[in-house]
């Protein structure tokens, strides 16, 4: 085979160093933005593992069974301002990308009896989640979450017990054991459970590390913030409603607020004629907000 010349062997060793040196800067951009949706989704996938660690420890605190952790929300005193929605997902890591988030509140008509049973034709009729200003004259407001009943169908159907009731009253979700099968979703009478449809993505610096990230395709809903009522604090919800219209407490105890509240005011639950036996009661002590 016949050599190459001193001329060629320079030219190609340059069009050889050329291609490297261009292959390498052309390359940077690339590697660096790689790098960095990389580095930027391990800090990610890092701190859902921590709050995913830190969260078992948190639902695992110890459940004191004299407690029953119960809500009363006076839809009389209730603005309708959403601010327990908004607060409830930032506590939770809820995503934009589920939806819808796991406190809704209904703006109803008037007509509905505020002090009575709505039914369910009641608040599918002129009810709507998308409103935009609030409070409106002729108008009331009924935020609606999950229940955590004593008698919860969601926790009767789950073929591999992913739901379950707590002694203390919460009704939770062990996520890893979720298969979305979506039993539960369609058992509770109050559309209570949102399934993950996407990849939940939260930014890596607003993770609560107290509460787990859900991945995709399990299903979730409102814990009562167990994982704060079981350190002796109050849900998120009930702690930023500006007029109070959200109690929380252990009915256990004949002297806590929800105790008391609910010996001295008529109140009601939603759907009670189901036989859920739900922990949230709604009252009314008149619409505060008119006054
Ligand atoms: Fe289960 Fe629905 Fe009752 Fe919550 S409200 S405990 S999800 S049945
Ligand atoms: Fe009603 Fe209070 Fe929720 Fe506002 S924060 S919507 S007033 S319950």
């Amino acid at each position: 085979m016949k050599g190459i010349g001193r001329r060629e062997f320079i030219k190609y060793s340059c069009g050889l160093i050329g291609l490297v040196v261009l292959g390498k800067y052309a390359r940077l951009p690339f590697t660096l933005l790689g790098t960095e949706a990389l580095s930027t989704k391990q800090a990610t996938e890092r701190t859902a593992e921590e709050a995913s660690e830190r969260a078992v420890d948190g639902l695992a605190t110890v459940v004191d069974k004299r407690n029953k952790f119960a809500m009363v929300i006076d839809v009389g005193a209730c603005i309708g301002c959403r601010r327990c929605m908004w607060a409830c997902k930032k506590e939770n890591n809820i995503p934009d990308t589920i939806s819808p988030p796991w406190i809704e509140v209904f703006e109803l008509k008037s007509e509905v009896d505020v002090t009575g049973h709505p039914s369910l034709q009641d608040l599918k009729e002129g009810a709507t989640t998308s409103y935009t200003e609030a409070p409106r004259e002729g108008r009331w407001y009924l935020p609606v979450q999950c229940y955590h009943c004593d008698n919860p169908p969601c926790v009767k159907v789950c073929p591999v017990g992913a739901t379950y009731k707590d002694k203390d009253g919460f009704v939770l979700m062990d996520y890893a054991r979720c298969i979305g099968c979506r039993i539960c979703v369609v058992a509770c009478p109050y559309s209570a459970r949102r399934f993950n449809w996407l990849e939940p993505e939260v930014p890596a610096d607003e993770v609560n590390l107290l509460v787990p990230v859900r991945p995709l395709g399990v299903v979730e809903k409102c814990t009562f913030c167990v994982h704060r009522v079981r350190r002796g604090k109050l849900p998120r919800c009930v702690e930023v409603c500006p007029v109070q219209a959200r109690h929380f407490g252990n009915l256990n105890d004949p002297e806590s607020e929800v105790s008391r509240i609910l010996k001295s005011n008529l109140s009601f639950r939603l759907l009670e004629e189901v036989n859920t036996k739900p922990n949230i009661w709604y009252i009314t002590r008149g619409k505060k907000w008119l006054q």
